[in-house]
């Protein structure tokens, strides 16, 4: 039988709750998702025990039911799976669990309050107090001659351990909600919490009568038996409102970390900002965050969908989750299974590949722009479209212009418009006289260009109204002036005296073209200082 007990939990710090309340606070919440996933562990590891011949009873329905009585001011997360032995509650409880607890708050205790903790501590059981002022364990091993065991403890360092009666094999956790934290006593706070925490836990888990959670989420299946519709519903699931993706990526690493999940290119029009911080970060199974920064590639944080793996720390700093070598290796892995995802799709199906390039391109020169590494990948299959609408890589895009905009040098220019509609005039007069023009228009081009000039070269990268054309190689094809040298002379210092700038360059000259009688240029490296000033700086 068990010897009933009391005794104090031996940690170092007096009480920590007050502790951990503080440093929570924010994150409430938690405790359910801790105790939920608790109960599943338990499930789970009964499940496994059974499969090696541990366990030869029935496992039955194994589930998972969160209760919630308002009389009596508890929620009681009860479970069917293994259970706890007077011992083990002593060994996992009192001194593991606790020692977790302790370590936390010894790390953590000193710490100012700009020390931005990630919020996801892996407090586990503890984290009950922070809503409980009382919490109680009901517990029945499941083996076969196991007594029934209660644990108690008030949120202090002292416990209790007596017997108690209990049918069914498993564990009853009941909180006594503390009286600050009353807002966890109502139904819809609950089912919100549940549903943000548990929505894909691989058990039934039961509230208020119904099951909450689809138990074998799309990205825990394999590949191969999934159709596009199936990606496509879990899209929509995930994201009610949103137009259709473009196309995804399931991912599936057991080596040398573990890692699934689902990403998806969404259709992204010009408001970066709404696409990001979609991406759910889930724990076998178990919802963590969608705060994904530091796992996920900066340039990759427009994607959406699931990242599961067991294997990134929870209970650390962020500063902590930067410098972890898994989450190193998994960022390094998404940005390769990207790269090669973009890469198959460009060489399979280049047509496609093009049609989405307006919505493709912006991932890919972000990519660009901030992964060197990205860049080395995706320099083959990243395109440039200029004001025909056609399509080039890098590559093709030099060969194409390389016999008409290589300088004495040998340096090749990439001639742009930032602006179509408003330099439309100076995009006729190049293509007149055959250069080919590039649109580079869109939000992140301005950073893309740098990075090309920085990467590519003998190229450099010339807005189609610099003064650049006139330097590009002397194509031969000036028409006859209908001037005299003289009266160039004397149009040109009458622009001279009327502008009076001197950043301006003024020359006079036939052009091949009947709409644009003058042109005002402006040296390519003048025009992106004071860009860069109207831009307050750049960006
Ligand atoms: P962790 O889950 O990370 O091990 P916790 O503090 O959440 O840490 O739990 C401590 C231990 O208590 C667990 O490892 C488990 O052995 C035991 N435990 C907690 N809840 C249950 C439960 N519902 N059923 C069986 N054992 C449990
Ligand atoms: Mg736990």
């Amino acid at each position: 039988a068990i010897t009933e007990e009391k005794g104090t939990i031996s940690i170092h710090t007096e009480n920590i709750f007050p502790i951990i309340k503080k440093f929570l606070y924010s994150d409430h919440e938690i405790f359910l998702r801790e105790l939920v996933s608790n109960a599943v562990d338990a499930t789970q590891k009964l499940k496994r025990l059974s499969s090696i011949g541990e366990f030869n009873g029935e496992l039955g329905e194994l589930k998972v039911t969160v209760k919630l009585d308002e009389n009596a001011k508890t929620i009681t997360v009860s479970d069917n799976g293994i259970g706890m032995t007077a011992e083990e509650i002593k060994k996992y409880i009192n001194q593991i669990a606790f020692s977790g607890a302790t370590e936390f708050v010894q790390k953590y205790k000193d710490k100012g309050e700009d020390q931005q903790i990630i919020g996801h501590f892996g407090l586990g059981f503890y984290s009950a107090f922070m809503v409980a002022e009382k919490v109680e364990i009901i517990t029945k091993s499941f083996r076969e001659d196991a007594e029934p065991a209660r644990w108690v403890s008030a949120g202090t360092t002292e416990f209790e351990i007596t017997q108690t009666t209990k049918e069914e094999r498993g564990t009853d956790i009941v909180l006594h909600i503390a009286e600050d934290s009353k807002e966890f006593l109502e139904k819809f706070r609950l089912q919100n919490i549940l549903d943000k925490y548990g929505k894909f836990l691989p058990v039934p888990i039961e509230f208020d009568g119904n099951v909450i959670n689809n138990t074998a989420p799309l990205w825990t299946k394999s590949p191969s038996e999934l159709k596009d519709e199936d990606y496509l519903k879990f899209y929509k699931d995930l994201y009610p409102m949103s137009e259709d993706p473009l196309f995804w990526i399931h991912l599936n690493v057991d080596y040398p970390f573990n890692l699934t999940g689902i990403l998806y290119f969404p259709k992204v029009k010009n408001e970066l900002h709404l696409h990001k911080d979609k991406i759910q970060l889930y724990s076998r199974q178990v919802f963590i965050t969608d705060e994904v920064k530091d796992v996920v590639p900066e340039f990759l944080m427009l994607l959406h969908g699931v990242i599961d793996s067991p294997d990134i720390p929870l209970n650390v700093s962020r500063s902590f989750l930067q410098a972890d070598a898994n989450v190193k290796k998994i960022n390094a892995h998404i940005t390769k299974k990207v790269g090669d995802k973009l890469q198959e799709l460009f060489k399979n199906d280049r047509k496609s590949f093009e049609d989405k390039f307006d919505h493709i391109g912006l991932f890919i020169k972000y990519g660009m722009i901030t992964d060197d590494k990205f860049y080395d990948k995706a320099k083959d299959f990243c395109l440039l479209k200029n004001t025909e609408s056609k399509f080039y890589t890098l590559n093709e895009y030099r060969e194409h212009v390389q016999a008409n905009q290589t300088d004495k040098d040998g340096t090749v220019t990439f001639l742009y418009t930032s602006d179509p509609g408003k330099q439309d005039a100076y995009v006729q007069s190049a293509r007149k006289r055959s250069y080919d023009v590039l649109k580079l228009d869109g939000m992140l081009d301005s950073h893309f260009i740098n990075t090309l000039e920085r990467k590519l070269e003998k190229t450099n990268l010339k807005r189609v109204d610099s003064d650049t054309i006139d330097k590009l190689i002397d194509k031969g094809i000036a028409n006859e002036s209908v001037l005299s040298e003289d009266e160039k002379t004397k149009l040109k210092e009458v622009f001279e005296h009327t502008l009076n700038n001197k950043n301006l360059t003024f020359s006079v000259e036939s052009l091949p073209v009947d709409e644009l009688p003058v042109t005002i240029t402006l040296p390519e490296f003048m025009r992106r200082m004071r860009d860069m000033a109207a831009n307050g700086g750049g960006g």
